[in-house]
């Protein structure tokens, strides 16, 4: 395993993060003793960065995620959750509710504290709640010992960027946004790395697009993205490439972003993606394959509040 600093909170993660949202069934089932066996051989491989929240499967990742880690000593492992997002359309930044949800979180992932505690698709709140309410509420549960460090995530990134530019926090996750049909998180390292903020990545096979199945039904990509994600997985199987490990190696070769998060559900998933740590990617096979998403290049999609759009994200939905 490699590992990079999380901007300055002293924590060395693993480039290879954990993505719990799997463990809650989002892509499928996954059997308990699978999702324990994934989890253990994720930690025994060096992985050290796991992330839920409570809206993956309604708090059944978190629930599961704690029930893997019975047992672990706690210095081996680093964890991630969220507050504001519990259901496709259920968000709520509220400093009573942020708080309430800390305190469950802890019971769900049995431990004593949280290594990270993320507001959950800030896109959905104005940026003046989450600056100052959500943010000063969950201030409030680091000095408790509750949380140690505070981040943000989300899908635009300028409302990531509206948030770092107004206040201070630790970390931001950014997701579908670094990767082999997006690279524009990019851009903002810069930005970030001058302010100390950790940068954290996630869903490098765009939420499943790039997978031999294309994605789940409530993938919100529009059919063109779909439609070129398709060409590039039948390019690599008649190639006969693996797609999931290029788009793996792509994403964590970028020394800038401290860890980035595959979305996990069994141990060859694990096996497979830590092989993918310090390679390189085919130099023949990348060209081959960003030159067929080249049309869709940086192609996002709407998410949150239409004032907290990136420009050229797409019709509303
Ligand atoms: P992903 O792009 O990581 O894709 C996950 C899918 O790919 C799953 O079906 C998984 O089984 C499969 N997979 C894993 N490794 C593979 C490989 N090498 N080849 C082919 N398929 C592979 O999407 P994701 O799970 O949505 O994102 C990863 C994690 O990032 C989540 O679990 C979550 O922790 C985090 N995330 C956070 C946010 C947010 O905060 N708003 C949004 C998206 C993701």
């Amino acid at each position: 395993m490699l590992y990079r600093s999380l901007g300055r909170t002293g924590l060395n993660v693993s480039v290879l993060g954990f993505g719990a949202s799997p463990l809650g069934g989002v892509f499928g089932p996954v059997g308990d003793g699978e999702a324990e066996r994934a989890v253990r051989t994720a930690i025994d491989l060096g992985v050290n960065l796991f992330d839920t929240s409570p809206f993956y499967g309604l708090t059944a990742s978190e629930r599961v995620l704690g029930q893997c880690l019975v047992g672990v000593p706690r210095e081996r492992y680093l964890i991630a959750t969220k507050v504001g997002r519990y259901g496709q359309d259920e968000f709520d930044f509220s400093a009573a509710r942020v708080t309430a949800s800390v305190e469950a979180s802890l019971g769900r992932l049995r431990c004593g504290h949280l290594d990270l505690i993320q507001c959950h698709d800030l896109e959905f709140a104005s940026t003046t709640q989450i600056v100052d309410e959500t943010l000063p509420a969950l201030r409030r549960l680091r000095d408790q010992g509750k949380v140690r460090f505070i981040g943000v995530t989300g899908l635009p990134l300028a409302a990531l960027r509206a948030v770092v530019e107004r206040t201070t926090i630790d970390s931001v996750l950014s997701y579908c946004r670094y990767g082999l049909h997006d690279t524009a998180l990019a851009a903002q390292l810069p930005t970030l790395q001058a302010q100390g903020v950790g940068v954290l990545s996630a869903a490098p096979l765009a939420m499943g697009l790039l997978n031999a199945g294309g994605g789940p039904a409530w993938h919100p990509a529009d059919p063109e993205l779909k439609a070129a994600c398709q060409r590039v997985l039948r390019h690599c199987q008649e190639r006969g490439a693996d797609l999931g490990r290029l788009a793996v190696q792509f994403a964590l070769a970028h020394p800038g972003i401290a860890s980035t998060f595959v979305g996990i559900a069994s141990t060859a998933e694990v096996e497979r993606n830590a092989a993918c740590v310090g390679t390189a990617p085919d130099a023949q096979l990348l060209a081959e394959v960003l030159a067929i998403l080249a049309p869709v290049h940086g192609r996002t999609w709407p998410s949150g509040l239409p004032a907290n759009q990136d420009p050229h994200s797409g019709p509303a939905p």
